[in-house]
């Protein structure tokens, strides 16, 4: 079935896996009936890719931010200040993607935690909604989340269904990728049932998180069917309508006006 006004809210188009078709990849979005991406940043060199990419192309916007992963290598110096001056773009509508890594581990704990409270305090003084990533680190974010109380987005979330309430109670809105499609998601379909219609996000992550069964492929925009499918299947509605709640919570909170695109 073919969707229109799909609002991929968290995409990773400077990633290299699109070094050698990305201009292709999105001039077809729209073909797919994609309107509308966010594209966040990892570390300070992909900052300056995102605008690279929401200044081609109108139907892009940015958000600017330092990783978990890369909070070691680059969270030293002027960085905050960096991404600062990054975030007068007008095209910047997050700071992200930003948070706690526990997986991986790639920066020490204490590492992250410094450079994450930074960008949220940061955010908070652009007044500008914050991209979070949680990954085996709920105490911890919600923790900080709690201490700054910043607007935004827990993205790919992965967490319980009564994690989710935490953030939401938080108001945070929340996004699914393609990992609620996988066979181990029972836990995270729980946590989709209990998320609101007005707090709900689709998402892709790409080039990762490709959703079943197109899993383990290149993941970008066009497959976010597949993980409205699911979602609808399990919240006892159809994708056409929760595409559509997920296109204006998405606008809502990056404070973007759909009329702007031309
Ligand atoms: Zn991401």
């Amino acid at each position: 079935m073919e969707y229109k006004g799909i609002f991929d809210t968290h995409a990773h188009y400077d990633d290299e896996k699109f070094n050698d078709d990305r201009d292709t990849v999105l001039s077809n979005l729209a073909e797919h009936g994609v309107s509308l991406v966010v594209n966040p940043a990892c570390d300070l060199e992909s900052c300056e890719k995102t605008l690279e990419l929401s200044s081609k192309y109108d139907f892009i916007y940015s958000a600017v931010g330092v990783h978990p992963h890369s909070a070691e290598s680059d969270g030293n110096g002027d960085w905050l200040e960096k991404v600062k001056e990054f975030a007068k773009n007008k095209k910047v509508v997050a700071i992200g993607e930003i948070g706690l890594d526990y997986h991986y581990d790639f920066s020490p704990r204490e590492k992250q935690k410094e450079v994450f409270a930074a960008q949220l305090q940061l955010a908070n003084e652009l007044e500008l909604p914050v991209i979070i990533h949680d990954r085996e680190a709920h105490a911890d974010t919600l923790e900080l989340v709690k201490k700054y109380r910043p607007k935004g987005i827990i993205h790919c979330f992965s967490g319980s269904a009564e994690t989710a309430r935490e953030f939401l109670k938080l108001g945070m809105y929340i996004g699914f990728t393609g990992s609620v499609t996988f066979k181990n998601a029972n836990k995270l379909l729980l946590a989709a049932q209990a998320v609101p219609e007005d707090r709900i996000l689709l998402e892709t992550d790409c080039p990762y998180m490709a959703p079943v069964p197109y899993r383990g492929q290149r993941c970008d925009s066009r497959l976010i069917p597949a993980t409205a499918e699911k979602l609808a299947e399990i919240r006892g509605t159809d994708a056409r309508t929760l595409i559509d709640h997920a296109f204006e919570n998405g606008c809502r909170i990056y404070g973007i006006n759909p009329e702007d695109i031309k």
